[in-house]
């Protein structure tokens, strides 16, 4: 799949979006929706899909790039209220070499803690109730 191709609205996200599948949402505005991660990386990966139909970085426009930064920067406060990790991770990959796997345009939010080390990209689903939870934690937070 090339960097430049033609976006496939037939992507899991772009049904996440249209409410065509499930998803552990944590907010769902006019610009963006946030969902929890199911093949987390660490606990409380969760990822930041601006609803634009773009399938990376380099196809979105300015104004939704700058819409979904800021979203990522409020979830991002988010997780750490809700959670209390050590760091941090945002990261956001384009076309297949770089490991994007879902080509519709998103932002990891990866929190990391001292003693846990980083789980493999997209490795095992979460146990959904752990998922739940953390997801009750980072809503309560962002308010
Ligand atoms: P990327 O490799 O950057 O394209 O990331 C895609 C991310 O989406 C991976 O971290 C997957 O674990 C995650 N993912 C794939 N399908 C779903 C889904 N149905 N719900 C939530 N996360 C998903």
């Amino acid at each position: 799949m090339s960097l430049t191709g033609q976006y496939d609205d037939t992507n899991i996200f772009a049904k996440i979006i249209a409410g065509d599948a499930p998803a552990i949402k944590l907010f769902d505005d006019e610009h963006a929706v946030a969902i929890m991660d199911i093949f987390p990386q660490s606990p409380g990966h969760c990822l930041v899909i601006p609803k634009e139909p773009a399938r990376n970085l380099l196809d979105l426009s300015d104004g939704a790039a700058a819409q979904a930064i800021s979203r990522v920067k409020a979830l991002a406060k988010a997780v750490e209220t809700g959670l209390d990790p050590d760091g941090i991770v945002v990261t956001q990959f384009n076309g297949a070499p770089a490991g994007q796997t879902v080509f519709h345009i998103h932002f990891h939010i990866i929190p990391r803690w001292d003693a846990i080390p980083l789980g493999r990209h997209g490795g095992g689903q979460a146990d959904m109730e752990e998922l739940n939870a953390q997801a009750e934690k980072i809503r309560a937070a962002l308010g």
